[in-house]
């Protein structure tokens, strides 16, 4: 495959009025699609189903965007069929043949950028910033395994022995299901479902219940582009049902999911469980939750460490796994930064997407009563700095909110929120901020603002967490800048958007022929 070296897809000016009015029109489209029902795709069927899963308008809950099909246990099953079926093919597809398949769809979706992301303004209440972004990842996962797959199409390196052809290769593993995420359901959707099917796997992707539509146009995307019927299937469904049924049965592969650390440990130990007929291990890839810290000691410059935070604790309201949740201050800065953190969190408005506010709504109703719940806890575990207010009667908007003096030991210290819910803590000093930093089970993103060397050198050996930040914000991972995977209970660490992560789709064969 001859194709100019991988570069992140560049974000979107929105500051150019033609880029405003660019987004207008995409908005102004996707309403005109609202309504719409999107089938189950398997095999070159597009087949109803008699109930079906409404995708709301988290900013407007009134607002119903569309539909998707609600597959059954008798979907499910087909769909391992059919995908075993199309694999006998697939897997003798060439390496570059499957690639551009994958390069063909992130020209498609480049062309097609701001549709896409208008949907995701709609459908997850993302703002245009924020819509962006995932799409831009989206691009960028498509165009990165792509060329990642190129490192497989020759046999891996062996030594000689005379006499011999000593072969290393790799051969997919064949059918898999993805289960992934409302918060970056483009993104994470395509990335999840890119990577095994480049190698030559086939998957049935089941999207988040709450993000079903943008999951079917990126599905159609990739049929357009030119990925054979079977090979990947769109099953929406309930997690409980099709997916539970997909992750023991022993047709199944390899499970990949991303999304909270409870549904994540049982997949894994259902996974684990051999049933009758299974003739392999399957193979797990879990991407899960977070409860990240952002360290600010005496001597980082407070305004750039202030910036971060707020960033990092209010993008997409903090429905990230990489989202800061917790932030540690050095006790003689302790007042002047949070003085600014507030100041700053003051300034953001709270609001839609489509009006493209700073704080969007959660993204539905169990979150935001899950959220509510949270604050009102930390009403009794800290001090309320700010926000601390929920209106759920239009959407689902939740200000954000600054609780300090929260003490190690809080469950606001220590529970994932998936809001934007901030806990301040305070630090005698750097190696106390970093104890408490490490005092959680999660370890997927922290961050450090300072500027003594000798500290950035300890946060690099001694903070447990998957992707550590230096003087900046903690989220935002680049694909194949800064590969994305969490330590502990945030996951298996397998790095998305990684060098290594098409590993896990693909088993090693060695073939010694004596001459
Ligand atoms: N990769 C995203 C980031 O770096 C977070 C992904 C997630 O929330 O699952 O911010």
């Amino acid at each position: 495959l001859k194709l100019p070296p991988y570069k992140n897809e560049p974000f979107t000016d929105f500051s150019l009025p033609e880029n405003q009015s660019a987004y207008r029109e995409a908005l102004a489209y996707v309403r005109s699609t609202f309504g719409r029902t999107y089938p189950l795709v398997i095999g070159s069927e597009r087949i109803e189903t008699p109930e079906k899963i409404a995708s709301v308008n988290p900013s407007k809950t009134s607002e119903v965007i569309g539909y998707t099909a609600k597959a059954r246990i008798e979907d499910a099953e087909k769909a391992l069929q059919v995908g075993w079926d199309a694999w006998q093919e697939w897997k003798n597809w060439s390496m570059d043949a499957r690639a551009r398949v994958l390069v063909k769809a992130a020209a498609l979706l480049r062309r097609r950028k701001h549709q896409f992301s208008a949907l995701l303004t709609l459908e997850a209440g993302k703002n245009w910033a924020e819509a962006d972004g995932d799409t831009a990842e989206a691009i960028d996962f498509l165009e990165y395994y792509a060329r990642q797959s190129m490192k497989y199409a020759t046999a891996g390196e062996t030594y000689d022995f005379p006499n011999e052809e000593n072969r290393l290769q790799h051969i997919p593993l064949g059918v898999g299901v993805s289960i992934s995420p409302w918060n970056f359901p483009l993104a994470i959707f395509a990335g999840m479902l890119a990577a095994p099917i480049v190698v030559g796997n086939c998957v049935i992707a089941k999207p988040a219940e709450d993000t079903g539509l943008i999951a079917a146009w990126i599905v159609d995307l990739l049929h357009e582009a030119g990925l054979p019927a079977g090979v990947l299937t769109f099953l929406p469904g309930l997690g409980e049902e099709v997916g539970d049924y997909l992750v023991k049965h022993p047709k199944t592969r390899f499970v990949t999911f991303t999304g909270s650390r409870q549904v994540g440990l049982m997949i894994n130990e259902n996974a684990a469980k051999v049933p009758r007929g299974q003739k392999w291990i399957k193979r797990v890839v879990l991407e899960m939750g977070g409860k990240d810290a952002l360290i600010v000691d005496e001597t980082a410059d407070l305004e750039e460490a202030a910036s971060a935070a707020v960033a990092s604790a209010f993008g997409f309201s903090g429905q990230k796994c990489s989202a800061m949740s917790r932030l540690i201050v050095v006790d003689s800065v302790h007042d002047e930064l949070v003085r600014r953190v507030v100041e700053k969190t003051k300034a953001l408005k709270v609001g839609s997407g489509e009006e493209n506010a700073h704080v969007t709504p959660v993204v539905n109703e169990e979150s935001f009563e899950k959220v509510s719940r949270y604050i009102e806890m930390g009403k009794s575990e800290g001090k309320l700095l700010t926000g601390g207010g929920v209106d759920g009667s239009v959407g689902h908007f939740i200000e954000p909110t600054i609780f300090d003096d929260v003490q190690s030991g809080a469950k606001i210290a220590e529970e994932e929120i998936f809001g934007p819910v901030v806990a301040v803590l305070c630090a005698r000093d750097f190696d106390h901020a970093l104890e408490l930093a490490n005092d959680t089970e999660y370890g997927l993103t922290g961050g450090v603002f300072t500027k003594k060397r000798e500290r950035i050198e300890k946060a690099r050996m001694e903070f447990q967490v998957g992707n550590l930040y230096i003087n900046r914000k903690i989220t935002g991972a680049l694909v194949g800048v800064q590969p994305f995977g969490g330590f502990n209970m945030s996951g298996t660490d397998s790095k998305a958007g990684g060098p290594n992560y098409l590993d896990y789709f693909l088993q090693l064969k060695t073939v010694a022929e004596r001459f």
